[in-house]
């Protein structure tokens, strides 16, 4: 049996089969010299494309590379959610399959996530730095917009609030609320938790293949509702613990 992986790298993947191998090699080539048992989980969210195939190569390879395959194409919200559930390691990172934010920065992360003195229980990528040396200026000024709006409901300081690339300690998922689109809300849900959350530059790059699967308009609308939703839970939603007990233990029917 494997030693449990102090890392877990979790990425969603919809149709992304010329990235899966360059990304893989990527992060085993970014994790290799730290001497860390770690795992790659990727969640196949119903490609319609050669993906799931390669990732049963790849896994057939290595057993350190695991994937799940969602029974319909859910969204990158489902797929990185089920990534997370099925992930072991102590901490968790997540990234997207299409190579624009490299592997090559995850020690980088495990390193800030691991100092004791950054006190964080997740640290987020923020492409804002990046961005401003070279990403198309539509979708500079539509992330400087939804950023905007987010955080002007939210009461947020959040710079990249949907940036997929972070690393997290595993307990900060136990009482994480799921909805579809909840990616870009990630920060502020797991402050909601009482978790500390940090942000810290990443770069930023075209897509290595494939095509985006998102336009500026399902971009910046279609998370309004989500964005009223998350203020709702930042007002309504709270959390105690039992201080004292009688009678106990006894397992509650369920
Ligand atoms: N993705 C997914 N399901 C979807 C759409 C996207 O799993 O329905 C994955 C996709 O394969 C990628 C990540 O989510 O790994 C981010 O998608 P994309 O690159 O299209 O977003 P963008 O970078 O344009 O924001
Ligand atoms: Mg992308």
């Amino acid at each position: 049996m494997s030693e449990a992986p102090i890392l877990s790298v979790v990425a969603p993947c919809y149709n992304e089969q010329g990235n899966l191998i360059p990304l893989v090699t990527a992060i085993r080539e970014a994790l290799e010299p730290l001497k860390i048992a770690y795992e790659i989980v990727i969640a196949d969210d119903y490609s319609r494309d050669d993906s799931w195939n390669i990732l049963q190569k790849l896994g057939a390879e290595d057993q350190r590379i695991r994937a799940v395959r969602l029974n319909r194409n859910c969204g990158q919200s489902a797929a990185v959610w089920a990534g997370i559930q099925a992930a072991t390691g102590r901490y968790i990172a997540t990234l997207d399959a299409d190579l624009q934010n490299h592997p090559r920065e995850l020690p980088r992360f495990l390193e800030a996530i691991q100092r004791g003195d950054s006190n964080s229980d997740c640290v987020c990528g923020s492409r804002v730095a990046a961005r401003a040396q070279g990403d198309f200026r539509v979708r500079q000024v539509s992330s400087k917009i939804a950023n905007g709006i987010r955080n002007s409901i939210t009461h947020e300081t959040v710079s990249d609030s949907a940036c997929g690339y972070r690393i997290f300690k595993r307990e900060c998922v136990a009482r994480l609320k799921f909805f579809k689109g909840m990616h870009r809300f990630m920060p502020t849900l797991f402050r909601i938790e009482g978790f500390v959350v940090t942000e810290i530059p990443i770069s930023h790059h075209t897509r290595l293949t494939g095509q985006s699967h998102y336009g500026v308009l399902n971009r910046l609308f279609v998370t309004i509702h989500d964005l009223f939703a998350v203020r709702w839970m930042q007002k309504r939603m709270f959390r105690f613990e039992v201080k004292e007990q009688i009678n106990f233990p006894r397992t509650p029917r369920v």
